[in-house]
Parts: C-alpha cells; structure tokens; sequence
C-alpha cells in the first residue's frame, strides 16, 4: 500500500516537474530567444549558445558591433533567465539537437552583450556542466580587473578575451567603452587572468580601416598578446554589417601586409578572415532559430535558405519579410537578413 502511495506521488510530481519546464520554456526563453543555435564556428565547432542578457546590454559599445547599438551601456546586467530556467532551456534544446543526429562540441556563452555582465555566471556554468560539453565564454574583457568577474570566468574549459588595441585614444575610438571604465585596469587585469587561467586561453582582435589597421598598432599589441601566452591570438575583420558605416576591414592590399606583420609577431596567431559562423543549422522550430540567430548578427541569406527545406519553413520565412520582422540587407556584396528594429541608446551606470 505504502509503495503505491510512493509511486502515485512520484508521478504526480514528474508531471508538474515537467509542466514547469514546460511553461518555464514558453513563458520564458523563446521570447528572450537566449538559447540559439547549433551553429557552426571556425573555433569551436558546432556550438550551442547562449545569450542570456536582458537586451543588448554591453559595456562596450563598438563601432563594429554586428549587433547593432548597444541599448543600454552599462557594467550590470540582469539575466533573462534563472540559472535553473537557463538549465532547462538548454537541457531541451540539446535533445532536440541529439534528436535531430547533431553533436555539439560547445556550449558557448555569446552573445549581443557581454556575458561577463551575468552576475550568474559561474552558477550556470556549474549547472550546464552535468550536459559533459565543454563550456566556453567569449568576453569583451572590460571588466576583467574585476575579482568576481576572473572567478565566474575561471569555471569555464575556453575562455576568449577581446584585446583590440592596447592604444587608449584607439580603445576609446573602436571600442566606445562605458565612461566609468579604466584602460590601464583591463590590461592588468587581462595579464592577471592569462597567468590564474587553467583552461584554454584565447584572444580575439577585430582589424578596422583606419584605426588599427597601421603597422605601429600591430608591434605594440604583438608585444603584449605574446606575454600572454595563451593558445590562439585570432585576427578577424567584421563580416556583418557594423553598426557604423565606416567601420569595415582594412583594404585588401593593407590586410595582406598586416597579415606577414601578425604571423611574423604574434604567436599562434590566426588570421580569421572569413565569416566564423558559416551554417546555420534549423533544429523544430525554424522560427525560433532564426530569430534567435538575428537578435544576435545578421545572416547570410544563402546560409538560411540552404535550411528552408520544406513549404512550413518558406511560408514562415515569407511571412517574417512580409510583415517587416526581419528585412534583407546587401552588405560586403553578400546579402543578410536583418532584424527590423532600430533600438534607442541609452547610457546607465
Ligand atoms: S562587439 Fe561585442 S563588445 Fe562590442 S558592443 Fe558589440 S557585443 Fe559589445
């Protein structure tokens, strides 16, 4: 009798269990769109990601940026997701992947924001990592000087840090950076982490015509990626249309001289000239995918319509360029699809 009391209970508790996650899910991440993907990048494989910022929150915000203005420059963020909402999303969204015959290589946090900004962080890595894929964190490094900011990092396997310049007028330029941050306190605190890191150290630079496409930028930032030590130094010019016109890569006969500069200077640098993402993979809900994707960069129209495989996903593709959700745009005379929205900046502290 006992047992069957058990066993009644048991079950009647895996069904609310499951109707939360089920309304945690339709409720909660599809509308902020924080878990996107699987898609294909040149460094880590097939990923999984993550973008678990409110809106583009970011301390930054560059020239370059894919994603758009920053709506909100700040060094706080809040998370759209609770750590455990964030654990379901993704646990669902992995056995649709494994469902659909996919292997993720990543679980990746990136995303149109820094997701060093996620007072969480560390608590939802430690979480995701019952899943057994590595977990890797892409961070504009501004807050890097910051003690909790390098122990949320350190539970990451990949972390990549942004290191555009090591110039301040140059920093203050690309990277428009939140009016409370200090130059001199990211670099120390990039160089203090790259010696504490136990996982695999990355740096990421993006090359913009005019202001740190110069051969003088290249030699002072060679000297200090190289103390570094840390296993890839990755060059790449945007290949999204930026948020400022003028910030495109540098001209094709400058690129190839800095290119011999780099590999002659840097070590175990790469030169990442071609788009990172490459594929963009439709798991059950094409919709949801894309607009995940989009919240995030444009794009590439051809990647998209290599997966509107069926009269659904033409119908839903249609629909969202009729009613002007998403628009297509040329850039780099490659065409994108765009989201239609144009967010207002605002600067909070
Ligand atoms: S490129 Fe990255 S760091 Fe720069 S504004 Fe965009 S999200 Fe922030």
């Amino acid at each position: 009798m006992n047992n069957q009391i058990i066993t009644r209970f048991k079950n009647i508790a895996k069904k609310i269990s499951v109707k939360l996650e089920e309304n945690i899910l339709s409720d909660k991440s599809l509308k902020c769109k924080v878990v996107y993907g699987p898609v294909k990048t040149r460094r880590l494989g097939l990923v999984l990601g993550i973008n678990n910022a409110q809106s583009k929150t970011c301390s930054y915000n560059c020239v370059y940026c894919p994603s758009g203005k920053t709506s909100c420059c700040s060094t706080f963020s809040n998370s759209c997701l609770s750590p455990y909402e964030l654990y379901i999303s993704v646990k669902n969204k992995l056995e649709e992947i494994k469902r659909n015959g996919q292997k993720v290589d990543y679980i990746l946090f990136a995303g149109s924001g820094d997701p060093a900004l996620d007072p969480n962080l560390s608590k939802e890595i430690s979480l995701l990592r019952e899943f057994g894929h590595k977990i890797a964190v892409y961070t504009n490094s501004s807050l890097i000087w910051n003690e909790n900011i390098q122990e949320n990092l350190m539970f990451a396997d990949y972390v990549s840090l942004k290191v555009d310049t090591v110039s301040e007028d140059t920093w203050l330029n690309l990277n428009r950076p939140h009016p409370r941050l200090r130059f001199d306190h990211i670099l120390n605190g990039i160089e203090q982490f790259a010696k504490r890191f136990r996982g695999t150290l990355a740096t990421e630079t993006t090359l913009i015509k005019d202001i740190n496409d110069n051969a003088d930028e290249i030699e002072q930032l060679s000297k200090y990626l190289n103390e570094l030590k840390c296993e890839a130094s990755y060059f790449l010019t945007p290949l999204f249309p930026p948020t400022k016109s003028f910030a495109v890569g540098p001209e094709p006969i400058v690129l190839e001289q800095l290119s011999q500069l780099i590999k002659e200077k840097v070590m175990n640098s790469v030169l990442l000239l071609e788009s990172e993402t490459e594929e963009f993979f439709a798991t059950d809900n094409f919709e949801d995918e894309l607009m995940g994707l989009l919240s995030l960069h444009p794009v590439a129209v051809d990647s998209v319509k290599q997966f509107v495989n069926n009269e659904d996903n033409l119908n839903t593709l249609n629909n969202l360029v009729a009613n002007n959700i998403i628009k297509e745009i040329t850039y780099s005379e490659r065409n994108f699809y765009v989201e239609n929205i144009e967010p207002n900046l605002s600067v909070a502290s």
